[in-house]
């Protein structure tokens, strides 16, 4: 059997430009179609204050339209990561958002949105990343409050697994192994240092397999996925013109995913994380297993 492996260390969270929390300086507005429900939206990003964290606010649905971004309102995990408030209102595909609000060091934001799912863009966080880095963020006056891991965690299904374990910064191990002669065969070791979200992570695109299109499609799910945001793996080759952006752009992609997932925190994590053949649904489970016991954790 074929392996792939990426081994991704020190993305340094301690030294970021400042250790204030951020937020965006001016609004931005985002459309685009979702990539499971095809449908078109308007998302606005507004600047926010303060602890306000991060929210997300259903435009199209008058009352109990406010959803916040952690951990404990994930509702469903198959394929994308969505989270829900109590009265069942629910916005999905949030990971590559997520992920560039993480590597852009964006505490504070409101999102509204006019329908269910945020907008795949181009399959990766990278039109996310740009349009933020165009609009500039801004320090806020108050210090970011960083979630530190104390002990071990790690959860299991079969022989997918993720791990959190104490560390001196947040960094990522993660390790991919597809049945595809197109993914399996890559292999690759990089180091991320801070700043290097945005080159070497942020346009991995998401991907999938031609051979579960129709399937996918059949469930409800991908109805708005095509080759303008997906990288899509036929049986010989990659079916995209223009190829792939990194030889290892699929793990890559699952590491987006992953520091997108690990934002619902509600915090940065000061750990090092482990994802072996993992996905939305163990990165969940991992963030539930750390905040079942008050030991597990502080914040510094
Ligand atoms: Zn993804």
């Amino acid at each position: 059997m074929l392996i792939s492996a990426l081994f991704f260390k020190m993305i340094d969270i301690s030294n970021t430009s400042s250790n204030q929390q951020h937020t965006i300086c001016k609004p931005i507005s985002i459309r685009g179609i979702g990539l499971h429900t095809g449908i078109e939206v308007t998302m606005n990003l507004y600047p926010a204050k303060v602890d306000y964290g991060i929210k997300f606010i259903r435009k199209d649905i008058k009352k109990n339209n406010v959803i916040e971004a952690l951990w404990s309102n994930v509702s469903n995990t198959k394929l994308s990561t969505t989270i829900s408030n109590q009265n069942g209102t629910s916005v999905s595909t949030i990971e590559h958002l997520m992920s560039a609000l993480s590597g852009l060091h964006i505490d504070n934001i409101k999102i509204e949105i006019d329908g269910p799912e945020v907008p795949i863009m181009d399959g990766s966080s990278i039109k996310f990343v740009d349009l933020i880095d165009q609009t500039s963020t801004q320090s806020l006056n108050k210090r970011r409050k960083i979630l530190k891991v104390l002990k071990n965690i790690k959860v299991e299904n079969k022989d997918s697994s993720v791990e959190l374990k104490p560390n001196k910064q947040f960094s990522i191990d993660f390790e991919i192994d597809f049945p595809s002669k197109l993914v399996s065969k890559q292999s690759c070791h990089l180091q991320l240092v801070n700043g290097n979200y945005k080159t070497d992570i942020a346009s991995a695109r998401t991907f999938g397999f031609e051979r579960d299109v129709d399937i996918l499609r059949s469930n409800g799910l991908a109805l708005g996925g095509s080759l303008d945001n997906a990288v899509v793996v036929g049986e010989s080759k990659i079916l995209n013109s223009d190829g792939l952006r990194f030889k290892d752009e699929f793990v890559r992609h699952k590491i987006l995913d992953s520091i997108g997932d690990l934002y619902l925190a509600g915090a940065p994590i000061q750990g090092y994380f482990l994802g072996n053949k993992s996905g939305h649904h163990l990165n969940n489970l991992l963030l539930r297993s750390l905040f079942s016991d008050k030991n597990n954790y502080e914040y510094i």
